[in-house]
Order: C-alpha cells, then structure tokens, then sequence
C-alpha cells in the first residue's frame, strides 16, 4: 500500500544528496525478485542493492514497504527528429513507403527548433513514464541533411544527466537519390552518432551500402543497428548478406537487426537456419509491434499477414530480444505514449508469448535492450551503475507488465525527475 507519507519523503528527497530506499521488492538483473535496500551515492549512482543495509550515513532513508522497483525501462529503438510530426504528414496508403515519402518531404522544411521542440516533448513523456534511456535513429540524408543528428546530438549531451540518449545516424536511402552523396557524409554523420545505421531493403545496391555503413562503423569503433527486412517478401531478403558482413567485418556481439519482419513470411526450416547463425554471431534483434502491425500486410485480400518478426520463437532460441516503440505519432505509427509496458503488452499479445511469459516481456525492455545499446555496468542494481529506476506501487513483475502502477516515482541518475499517480484503485480493492 503506498502510503501519502511515502510520496512526500520520495519528493523530498534533496538532489545530489545520498538516500536510501528501504524495505521494497527489487526487480534485480537476473530477473529474480528479493526485499532488498538500495543505497545510492550523492553522485546519482548504485552504492549498494542489499537486504539490511546500514543507511546510517545516508543522508535521507525512506521506508517504501509495500512497493517494487524495476530498473529503468530503455527504448531501444526510437524516431525522436519525426516524433510529433503525424499532423503535418499525412499518409493515406498506411504504408512504409507511403510514410517515408511523407516523412522526406517534411524532412525538407524542418529546421533545428521544429526538431528540437518535438523531440523533447517525447523524452520528457517517456522519462515520466519510466523510461531512462533512448536509442533514436535520426534520418541522413539528402531531405533532412545534418539538421537532426546535430540538433538530437545537442539535447543528447544537455540532457545526459537526465536521460541516457543513444543516437543512430541513420544514411536514409531513397529512390532516385545520390548514393555518393550518402558516402561522402557518412563518416561527418557517424561523428556525432554512437551507432550507424541504415535500411538496405530500400537501396538500390544493397551489397554496396551494406559495405559502406559496415566501413564507416569499424572505421569510427562504433555498433551497427540495422532496419533490416521491414517487409514480408521471402524471395529477396538480405538476412545472409547482413551476417556475412557482421562475421567480414568482425562485428560479433555489436550488431542489431531492427524489425526483420521478414523472418515472419520465411518457412520454420530457413527461420531456424537463420537463428542459429545469429546466436552464433551474438546478433540481437529488437521487434517494433507498433508500427509492424501497422504498416504491414495492407494489401492483402484475405487473413492479412502481419508485420511482426517470430518473437516468441526469437526469445526460446535464445538470441536477445529487445522490444521498443519505433515511431511516436508521425506517418509511421500515428499513436504512441512513449510508454514501455504498453509496448511489453503489444509485444506479449501479438508476439504470442504465453501468460506464464509475462516476466519475458519485462527484461525486453529492462535487461536485454542493456545488452544490445552496450550499457555494461552503467544500468541494472549494481554497484557503480547509474541509480535510474522506477518505484511502483505493483506486487511483483507480472503485475507490472500486465496492468502497470497506479503509482510510480521515475528516478534518473538518483533524482526524482518524475511521480504520477491514477486513482488508486488498489487500495480501494485492499479496504
Ligand atoms: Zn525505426
């Protein structure tokens, strides 16, 4: 029961002050649940995640029995330069292409402000829903030129106390458009990114383009996150020209595929053939519900198939999946709260996970996007690691994934940056 006494302690918590959270149920890393105190230092990072810590040095201690808290929750795959964009850009057809056109040609008119002002709008509804850290491709290329990627790299660096934000320069090809222009502004793109990416489905020379955004990253030390395969045509998939590259360019262990909806329209022989090279390279993916079962699959005339990737069967092979939101309210996917357990609950129903999977959900927007933005020991209930976690009023995980809080305090680098609270049904239930 979160007590109206909790809450004020919480807010009252003094910034750059040591504190300690005592007697709560901690989501820990390996996905276990345990009574344990959090101690975090005055520097907003893990001092210790124990039970009966000594807190008597703490500068402040707050009792929050009753509660459990998750670590952060992470987008692994985000839109911030076309966030907010979905009144401006309209898209009869409801298509990839359709929204990528509509997308390029606002791109043109959009300048730093526009950009900056919608973005940030999105990370602080995703920060006050529990969400501590973003992975955002952000659009190069002609249409947008170097207008996003340096206006998301300035808010990126503003706000790192805040909100961990991950930046994908992502070389858009379009029909038509200069592949030398994408060559010759790669390297200057990647600079100010920490990720390259790129879509190669939409090239006109996939090989080429696969080679020069796998170049630029070897090259600058940096992971590759690809749009790979956002679409269901089984005869021209570029699953096996991405792995050859990842094992050519020795990019184990630092390579995402996004999307690969492909996988969905494969037969079980090929999509298990494929699987177990990806687990072989360490190659992650991370699914994006939303705008796969909406884009996707529009043109059929009967049962249409869906934009999803196999993620229930992604998940018990063992290769790491991550889920995230893609597009927030612009021509790719026209809603979107920036809320990750609303998408944990689309990637549960519509990924066909079980009901005893619920827990799987949680660690595809918790511990496995971790793994695949290379957060190492910056995140998770360790020590030294940044102290961004959530405090809710929900009894253990599950319930977290299924029906998410009526209450919950977001912390960032160990400060409150967010507390909500709906009518608190619950102890309505428990008087
Ligand atoms: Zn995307």
């Amino acid at each position: 029961m979160v007590r109206d006494t909790q809450t004020a302690s919480l807010a009252n918590l003094v910034p750059g002050q040591s504190f300690a959270l005592t007697g709560g149920t901690v989501i820990h890393d390996d996905g276990s649940q345990s009574l344990s105190d959090i101690v975090v230092g005055a520097d907003g990072r893990i001092v210790a995640v124990e039970p009966y810590l000594d807190t008597s040095t703490c500068g402040a201690c707050v009792d929050i029995t009753g509660m459990l808290v998750s670590p952060g929750f992470l987008d692994a795959h985000q839109h911030l330069d076309k966030t907010g964009v979905l009144r401006f850009t309209p898209n009869p057809s409801g298509t990839l292409q359709g929204a990528r056109e509509a997308f390029a040609k606002y791109a043109r008119t959009a300048g730093p402000d526009d950009i900056h002002k919608r973005a940030t709008r999105t990370v602080e509804r995703c920060l006050s829903r529990g969400t501590t850290a973003i992975r955002s491709h952000i659009n190069v290329d002609k249409d947008a030129g170097f207008h996003g990627i340096e206006t998301l790299a300035g808010v990126r660096d503003a706000e790192k106390d805040r909100i961990t934000l991950q930046l994908v320069a992502f070389m858009t090809p379009h029909p038509g458009q200069d592949f030398d222009w994408l060559a010759k502004n790669i390297d200057g793109a990647v600079a100010l990114a920490d990720a390259v990416g790129g879509t190669p489905a939409v090239s006109e020379d996939p090989p080429r383009y696969l080679d020069m955004l796998f170049s630029a990253a070897v090259k600058a030390g940096k992971p590759v996150d690809l749009h790979l395969d956002e679409h269901l045509k089984a005869d021209v998939h570029l699953l096996d020209a991405a792995l050859e590259r990842v094992e050519r360019f020795g990019m184990q262990g630092r390579t995402v595929f996004s999307h690969v909806s492909v996988l969905s329209a494969l037969p079980r022989s090929d999509f298990q053939r494929i699987a177990e090279r990806m687990l072989a390279l360490d190659v992650g993916v991370v699914t994006l519900p939303a705008a796969n079962l909406y884009l996707q699959g529009r043109d059929a005339e009967m049962l249409p198939p869906r934009g999803l990737t196999r993620v229930a069967e992604l998940y018990r092979a063992g290769v790491t999946i991550a889920t995230a939101s893609d597009n927030i309210q612009d021509p790719f996917v026209p809603t979107g709260s920036g809320d990750m357990l609303e998408i944990a609950r689309w990637t549960l129903l519509a990924g066909h996970l079980r009901g005893d999977e619920l827990a799987a959900a949680h660690r595809m927007i918790t511990t496995a996007p971790a793994r695949l933005m290379g957060l190492g020991k910056d995140y998770g209930f360790k020590a030294g690691a940044r102290a961004d976690f959530i405090v809710t009023d929900c009894i253990d995980t599950d319930t977290l994934v299924a029906g998410g809080p009526d209450r919950a305090f977001v912390f960032s680098k160990g400060r409150l940056v967010s507390h909500s609270a709906t009518e608190n049904i619950r102890s309505k239930e428990d008087a």
